[in-house]
């Protein structure tokens, strides 16, 4: 087949099975939308509006549903002819109070070269420097750009929880119109995956943030099924989607997360393997391409949270892998620990003592890559670990930073694991 050909491809648009696809309208999401909407709706009276916090875990739609629903309060807006401008930030990577006033007060000044989607203001002035003024004057820069935006405002400030407890700003900004005396309706939406920093900000700032708090539940399989119909039906070639494969995909991300992002790439990656395998003139996505990319997506998480593990995580992590092929896991701290120490010395690295090998076990833990049983049976309670992810997934992870382990693939196979 010809290397470019358009024949036989499974995707008609692959760009609406990506990750920043906007779907034109959320569907699932009317109760949590509806909510948002009271909130604003006084803005449409040049009235102050309530203040928003939307949180729930990753992938469930809350950045899809904001933008969204902004985009169709600015038509609102502009229908009931009230002047109302947007800046959003995602304050991933931003840590301090500080530097989220500076990035807000940078997004509007970068003119029309916005970073984010649904910033609408841009005005002509210098850039703020990162570093290097105090935060009050920061502060009353942010607030006076907000007058000069000529409007009402809305501030979005996706993945807010990355400041942690440095939180002034969430305390300042809901003030502001009493504090600096500006003359401008300001709303606030504040949009966080961790549940512990809703739980963990300071009472002041929970009273003005949170006036409407919406959390967004897991999708369960249904509702999953439903999202990725309507994505498929526009992103995929008409008719190579086997039965099974959409079901298959919500059932696998229904059960690990509630995700939508996370069926979404199951879906895609299904595709791909599907338009790139052997297919005899028929390219159909099926359910084992399903499964074959929820090995991938697990295998890439394992090598990313792997780039991560210093040299005795990995080592530790290559000792459970040896534990499980052997069929012996879960299995308990001490002997993992026994395991590790031959382990590290044939890798040529000095074991570390239990305590300190402990820790790798609890970051592994974390991260996702091993799961933690409480063995309260018998005498004594211990913990014990296993891999949470594919024995397979793994391996190849740790072939990244071992030279051979074919041993414990075959160790596997005769023990039927793998
Ligand atoms: P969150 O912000 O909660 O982490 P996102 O809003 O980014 O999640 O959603 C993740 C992905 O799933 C995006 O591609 C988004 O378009 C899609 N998505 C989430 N909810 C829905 C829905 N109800 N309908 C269609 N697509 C959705
Ligand atoms: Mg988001």
């Amino acid at each position: 087949m010809a290397r470019f050909d358009l024949d036989n491809l499974v995707f008609a648009n692959k760009d609406v099975l990506r990750e920043d696809w906007q779907p034109d309208n959320l569907a699932e999401r009317d109760d949590e939308m509806d909510t948002c909407a009271s909130a604003l709706r006084p803005l449409l009276r040049g009235n102050q509006p309530d203040n928003l916090f939307l949180y729930g875990l990753t992938g469930v739609g809350k950045t899809a549903a904001t933008h969204a629903l902004i985009t169709e309060l600015l038509d609102a807006a502009a229908d009931a002819e009230r002047h109302l401008e947007v800046v959003e930030l995602n304050c991933t990577g931003i840590t301090s109070s500080y530097q989220v006033a500076v990035n807000l007060v940078n997004e509007m000044r970068t003119g029309d070269a916005h970073s984010h989607a649904l910033t609408t203001v841009s005005l002509e002035k210098d850039p703020l420097p990162e570093t290097g003024h105090p935060q009050k004057r920061v502060f009353r820069e942010l607030l006076k750009d907000f007058e000069s935006a000529g409007g009402d405002v809305i501030v979005v400030l996706d993945e807010i929880d990355t400041i942690g407890s440095d939180d002034d700003i969430l305390y300042e900004l809901p003030r502001a119109r009493k504090t600096y005396d500006i003359d401008v309706n300001l709303g606030l939406i504040g949009i966080s995956n961790d549940f512990k920093f809703r739980e963990n900000l300071s009472p002041k700032v929970k009273d003005s943030l949170c006036e409407k708090e919406v959390h967004f539940q897991p999708y369960d399989a249904e509702q999953l099924v439903r999202i990725l119909e309507k994505r498929a039906d526009r992103a995929l070639a008409d008719g190579v989607l086997s039965e099974g494969v959409v079901p298959l995909c919500a059932a696998m991300a229904a059960q690990d997360s509630g995700s939508a992002r996370q069926a979404l790439r199951l879906l895609r990656i299904a595709g791909d393997f599907a338009e790139n395998g052997p297919s005899d003139g028929d390219p159909r996505i099926t359910e084992e391409h399903v499964r074959r990319a929820e090995e991938e997506i697990q295998r890439q998480q394992v090598v990313e949270g792997m780039e991560e593990l210093t040299r005795h995580g990995k080592l530790v992590l290559l000792t459970v892998a040896h534990l499980e092929a052997e069929g012996e896991t879960p299995e308990r701290t001490k002997v993992i620990h026994q395991r590790y120490r031959q382990v590290s010395k044939r890798e040529g690295s000095d074991p570390l003592k239990r305590r300190a090998m402990h820790d790798h076990l609890t970051d592994l833990t974390l991260q996702g890559v091993l799961t933690k049983i409480d063995d309260t049976s018998g005498r004594g309670n211990y913990n014990q670990y296993e891999l949470d992810v594919e024995l397979d997934s793994a391996i190849d992870a740790l072939e990244v930073e071992f030279d051979d382990l074919t041993a414990v693939r075959e160790t596997a196979h005769r023990n039927h694991v793998l």
